[in-house]
């Protein structure tokens, strides 16, 4: 396997580890990323790729204060990552369309209003005409609140993660794949990895394994609460549809526009399921709601169906922190995991050059759990 010793092995090779990994790296720290490679699994490269800064957060918090942060990182770090590694993700500021989905939900969506609109005088509630407008007229007329959101773009995740692990490489970071990570174990000053491929040591350990770190933390005695919601989703392909912005209904379906005429089509929510594919109910729930808003969806060319497991925390906030001396746990990003990458590389890479937990990243300790925990018994 030739080298194995590490200054700093990442374990799970998703948006986290390669983040953190590409920071440390060119810090001129020697550093692993080990991921099993495991198709239609891991959350990165199947995600839907929305920047939503404003759409996912009702009030404030420090996840909301993050990644509003994470998101200005975008603009710059697409045309670096372009001009590094020739690959576009695909960054735009769409913006989306925000649409109640019943009349439950339009109370939601009025609060949240209030609550953007502080932030962004832009954010507005849009009337029938006003969402045919914006839509170029495709959307179906919605009898519940619609909302404009701005600013929250986009990027095309599949090349974010291929430009990421390109960007890591470059710099310097060994990219250990088909391997699985067995177990972690503390001997002397470092950390032994045991992996399916043999055994490999580092002074540091970032477990970055998604949806799965919680098997690899528990020897410590350490609780997480991170378990896995499924995701599904599809690519279509429509040169007769035209639509310029996201659409987001409150049910968790949304339409995002990609380029050459192409629309991702997410996403189910399956709780505690680690399955890889895409279901047939899971399919005909996605038509169905694509298709009553937006009909004309119908004859769609279908690219891929695909499928991947987000990372989930119960207060649905990720986890950041030293769980034991050298040992970091760096996971439960859920829906904003693309988004909130480029700020987690920059604040996580810099805790474990410099030690000290960072300014911003107080509040994602594991410590919470515990008393989640205890509320749920
Ligand atoms: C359908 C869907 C849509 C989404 N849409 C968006 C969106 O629009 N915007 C947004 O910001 N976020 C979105 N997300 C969420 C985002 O994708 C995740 O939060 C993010 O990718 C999590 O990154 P990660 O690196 O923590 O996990 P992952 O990408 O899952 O990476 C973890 C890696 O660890 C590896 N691994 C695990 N255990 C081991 C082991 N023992 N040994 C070796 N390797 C291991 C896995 O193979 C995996 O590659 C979406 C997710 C899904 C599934």
């Amino acid at each position: 396997m030739g080298v194995i010793k590490f200054d700093v092995i990442t374990v799970g090779a998703g948006v986290m580890g390669l983040s953190i990994a590409a920071e440390l790296a060119e810090n001129g720290l020697k550093v692993a990323v080990i991921d099993r490679d495991e198709a239609e699994r891991h959350a990165s490269f199947k995600a839907g790729g929305m920047l939503g800064a404003q759409n996912e957060f009702y009030g404030d918090s420090p996840s909301f204060r993050l990644a509003r942060a994470s998101r200005a990182y975008f603009k710059p770090l697409s045309e670096s990552l372009l001009e590094t590694t020739g690959i576009d993700i695909e960054y735009r500021e769409t913006g989306l369309i925000k649409i109640a989905d019943s009349s439950e939900d339009a109370e939601n969506i009025r609060r949240q209003h209030a609550f953007l609109n502080g932030h962004n005088e832009k954010v507005q509630l849009l009337d029938e005409n006003a969402v045919l407008d914006l839509s170029n007229q495709f959307l179906r007329p919605n009898e519940h609140p619609a909302m404009l959101i701005p600013a929250d773009g986009q990027v095309n995740a599949n090349k974010y993660t291929r430009a990421l692990t390109e960007r890591a490489l470059i710099n310097g970071v060994t990219r250990i794949g088909h391997t699985e990570v067995l177990s972690i174990e503390r001997l002397g000053e470092s950390y032994t990895v045991k992996t399916s491929k043999g055994i490999m040591h580092a002074g540091k350990v970032v477990v970055t394994a998604g949806a799965w770190a919680q098997e690899l933390i528990e020897p410590f005695g350490v609780q997480s609460s991170i378990t896995g919601v499924k995701g599904e989703v599809m690519l279509l392909e429509h040169p007769g549809v035209r639509m310029d912005h996201t659409l987001f209904m409150t049910n968790g379906c949304y339409i995002i526009p990609k380029r050459n005429h192409r629309f991702l089509l997410g996403a189910t929510s399956l709780f505690n399921d680690y399955s890889a594919g895409m279901t047939d109910a899971g399919e005909a729930w996605l038509w169905k709601e694509a298709l009553r808003r937006l009909p004309r969806l119908k004859g769609a060319n279908v690219l891929m169906k695909t499928s991947g497991i987000r990372p989930y925390t119960p207060d649905a906030a990720p986890v950041m922190d030293e769980v034991h001396d050298g040992l970091f746990l760096v996971g439960g990003h859920y829906r904003n995991g693309i988004l909130l990458s480029p700020i987690t590389g920059r604040l996580m890479s810099k805790w474990i050059i410099r030690g000290g937990r960072p300014e911003g990243l107080q509040e994602f300790t594991i410590e919470r759990m515990k008393t989640d925990a205890m509320h749920h018994q």
